[in-house]
């Protein structure tokens, strides 16, 4: 569905960083990748992780979220984000989605933020969720969450290369954390980066990340500290990958293009989000299939085309729907669980070959005749 993409610039760029001797967890192609990113998405600050969801753990603990607290997230994500607020000791607290894009809806995250002010609790922080690569309003979420004084930590980890307002995905919120795990835009194989332009936020992020070790000889510790480290050798596979973003972003465009000509003239089926897209990175291409008005269920068009050796899935089951997160409360409206039983992901990677996308095509157009 989204496989990664490489070839010749990441064996060279590897290679290198191989034969510098830099195979540790600390090197030139770190320092080089954090930089090279945080300039791309206009932030002070990158620290390079083990990956994405260590990157979330420790924006949270950094921004002092602990047990007791009630943390504020999307539904409509991927377990990640929940896991990461659960590891502090905090609470998730569900908001459903704007059922055009999937992402947080405002006026659902106001009530929330309302209730919860009322009863006294605190909220620790607001956890946006830029889903499939379509940044969040973050006009909007950012001046709601201003307005109840809580901080944001923006899950960019879909969304590397999209924009809101000409700002790119990646540069919001007090912190952005971005994902390079093997199915994102870009890859390290596994990894992620924490963007600030927050000094202390970086250093303090560093630090945890680092063992925690206090800056003498004899390994002295005053917290709890965790390995999250990006090695060097795969930052240097991020920097090849960086450097090729815009051209995997563009051919994931275009096959995008090709699957809205391809339902064009289906009744009942339109391409998830499509509407605007034009500053998304395109991650994923969904589906959401109408079957009152198409007489045939997404999952049937799965079957055919797993029987065809084609692999696709639904949109992210909600996380409270999740049987893990029974008990959390939340702000939902039914939404989320739209999506996900409408929704059908098709194969959306950079890395697939004309003759994969002819035969994707092929298989979706001959499912199509059949009914
Ligand atoms: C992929 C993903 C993550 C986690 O990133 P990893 O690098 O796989 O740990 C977090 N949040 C969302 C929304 C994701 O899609």
């Amino acid at each position: 569905m989204s496989s990664p993409d490489v070839g010749d610039l990441e064996e060279q760029y590897l290679l290198a960083a191989l034969r510098s001797g830099w195979v540790a967890p600390v090197g030139p192609d770190v320092e080089a990748f954090e930089r090279e990113l945080a300039t791309r998405v206009g932030v002070e600050h990158g620290v390079a992780l083990s990956s994405g969801t260590a990157a979330l753990h420790l924006a949270l603990l950094t921004l002092g979220v602990g047990r007791g607290d009630v943390v504020v997230t999307s539904t409509m994500t991927f377990a990640a984000t929940a896991n990461a607020i659960v590891y502090t000791g905090a609470e998730p607290y569900f908001i459903d989605a704007d059922p055009e894009t999937g992402n947080m809806c405002p006026e659902l995250l106001e009530r929330a933020l309302r209730r919860l002010a009322d009863a006294g609790e605190r909220v620790a922080a607001l956890v946006p969720v830029d889903l499939l690569g379509k940044a969040v309003d973050y006009t909007a979420l950012e001046a709601i969450a201003e307005r109840y004084d809580v901080p944001v930590v923006a899950d960019a980890a879909e969304s590397l290369g999209a924009t809101h307002r000409g700002r790119a995905a990646g540069s919001f919120g007090r912190v952005s954390i971005v994902s390079f795990n093997g199915n994102k835009v870009m890859t390290t194989s596994g990894g992620g980066m924490l963007l600030t332009d927050d000094a202390e936020v970086a250093k303090h992020v560093r630090y945890l990340a680092t063992q925690a070790r206090q800056p003498v000889v004899h390994y002295e510790h005053t917290d709890i500290g965790y390995n999250y480290r990006l090695s060097n050798l795969l930052a240097a596979l991020g920097r090849a990958q960086l450097a090729r973003l815009d051209e995997m972003i563009a051919r994931r465009r275009a096959l995008r293009d090709r699957y809205k000509e391809l339902f064009s003239g289906v009744a009942g089926v339109s391409v998830f989000g499509a509407e605007g897209d034009e500053h998304d990175n395109v991650w994923l291409t969904s589906i959401l299939v109408d079957s009152e008005v198409t007489g045939w269920e997404p999952a049937e068009l799965s079957a055919a085309l797993t029987a065809d050796n084609i692999e696709s899935r639904p949109l992210w089951k909600p996380m409270h729907l999740q049987p893990v997160f029974e008990g959390p409360r939340g702000e939902i409206n039914g939404a989320a669980e739209g999506l996900f039983r409408t929704g059908l992901t098709l194969p959306s990677g950079s890395a697939l070959s004309v003759e994969q996308i002819d035969r994707v095509g092929a298989a979706i157009k001959t499912f199509l005749n059949e009914q």
